[in-house]
Order: structure tokens, then C-alpha cells, then sequence
């Protein structure tokens, strides 16, 4: 599903568009040319679907070259041992989610607990992979396109943002920091941090970007700062943005 110039959805639950299995994240495949990076790996449960939406999308699984993580939890990381092999590609993420997924760290990833409440299926089980650390503001070559990482801890530790700029516009791939509307995720997690959530959504939001691309949820590809405005507005009034966990 093309949304832009360079970016296809090629994942998605049913969360979102259900394209692939039920439980995946939205994942984002950004065309650099000769080279691809997608934008997360889905669950791990069936990433054969994932790998059929990058070839319906026009582009053969080896011109995948990185695999980008926003976080480390199984929706967005499950995918990656899986995909970067069938594609050859290396995986990156921020610390300490890099470093809990190469080790796959049920525990530190929240697993028992997300299977216990229904957000994953029982009996699913996580597929550690090596991951590269990647640093705030590092910026990523794919292809013709570069792309920055933003760090924007608070949904979990390590989440990180990624930037990029396409035709004069900013694309933002928010991960689970923001949905359309505003909505935020806080979850009843040891890493949730309401501090730092606080401060990443006052970070994004003065990234001001043209196209807001969650891992959930609805996208938007004009006037995607309104959400990131909407959140930072009810934060003002010292609320929380409404939670999009347990909807
Ligand atoms: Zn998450």
C-alpha cells in the first residue's frame, strides 16, 4: 500500500489496515533506490505475509537491507529474526531495546505479561536476533534517502522515532508513541515511564512533522503535527491524551 513518493505499508494488524496477521504492527518499508529499510517486523508469527507485502509492493526482499526497530516488544521486534534472514538484512535499534531483543528478554520485553492480558496470542513465542545499538540523531543511509533517529523513550525503553525527509516534507514513523487523534499507549509496564513520555511528546511535537506514521491505528499523510498538538495541548492543562491501551 503506497502512501508516499518512498514509503509502503507492507505490515499491518488489525489494529490498523489488517493486511498480515492479526497481531502485527503497522510496518513501513521506505524505498531509498536501490536499497529498502523497512520500519519494524511485525510479530514473527507469520512473516511470510510480511515478505508477500514487500514483494505486492514491487520490490524483492533482498533489496531490504535494514531492518529499523522503534521498540522492542513483540508486535514491532518478533518479526526481525525471521525477515532479516529471509532478506539479508542487518537490524537496528536503541538501547536498551537493542539489547534486550538480540538477547530476547522475555522479561524486560514485558512478554509474560502482554500474553497474560490477550495482547499477544498463547503460546507465542520471541525469536531473539542480533541488533545493531543506533544513537539519537544517527542518521541512517537507505539508498538515496537518509533517515534520523529520534530518541523518544516513555512507551518503553529505548523507542525510538525515525525522521524523514522527502521533498521538502518530514515524515515521522512514531512507533507506539502517538496514534492519530492524539491517543498515547500507557501500559502497566515496568519500563512505561510517565516522565519521559511527557518529554518525548513535547520532542516530537516540535518536530512539527507533515505525515504522522504510528504503529496503529489510522495515518496521516498531511497535517500529521495535529496529533502530536492534540497531545501536547491536554498535557498543558496538566491531563493525560486519552490512552489507546484497553480501548
Ligand atoms: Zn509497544
Amino acid at each position: 500500500m503506497q502512501l508516499t513518493r518512498s514509503v509502503h505499508i507492507v505490515a499491518s494488524g488489525d489494529a490498523g489496515f489488517s493486511l498480515t496477521n492479526a497481531f502485527d504492527c503497522t510496518a513501513y518499508l521506505v524505498d531509498g533506490g536501490g536499497e529498502c529499510a523497512l520500519i519494524d517486523a511485525g510479530m514473527g508469527v507469520e512473516p511470510e505475509q510480511i515478505l508477500r507485502g514487500i514483494r505486492t509492493a514491487g520490490f524483492s526482499p533482498e533489496r531490504v537491507t535494514r531492518i529499523l526497530l522503534t521498540h522492542g516488544h513483540g508486535d514491532h521486534a518478533g518479526g526481525a529474526a525471521a525477515l532479516s534472514q529471509a532478506c539479508g538484512a542487518q537490524v537496528y535499534a536503541m538501547e536498551p531495546a537493542a539489547d534486550f531483543v538480540s538477547r530476547g528478554d522475555i522479561a524486560a520485553l514485558s512478554l509474560e505479561k502482554a500474553i497474560a492480558a490477550g495482547v499477544y496470542e498463547p503460546g507465542y513465542t520471541f525469536r531473539p536476533c542480533p541488533v545493531l545499538p543506533i544513537a539519537d540523531g544517527q542518521r541512517i543511509p537507505v539508498g538515496c534517502l537518509t533517515l534520523t533517529a529520534v530518541s523518544s523513550p516513555g512507551h518503553s525503553a529505548g523507542h525510538c522515532c525515525y525522521c524523514l525527509e522527502e521533498d521538502g516534507r518530514r515524515i515521522l514513523f512514531a512507533g507506539d508513541v502517538i496514534q492519530c487523534g492524539g491517543r498515547i499507549a500507557l501500559q502497566a509496564i515496568w519500563d512505561c515511564d510517565l516522565q519521559q513520555y511527557m518529554h518525548t511528546l513535547y520532542r516530537l511535537a516540535e518536530l512539527h512533522p507533515d505525515a504522522l506514521l504510528p504503529g496503529h491505528g489510522c495515518v496521516a499523510l498531511q497535517r500529521g503535527w495535529l496529533h502530536l498538538d492534540k497531545a501536547r495541548a491536554v498535557l498543558d492543562t496538566l491531563a493525560l491524551p486519552k490512552n489507546s491501551i484497553g480501548e
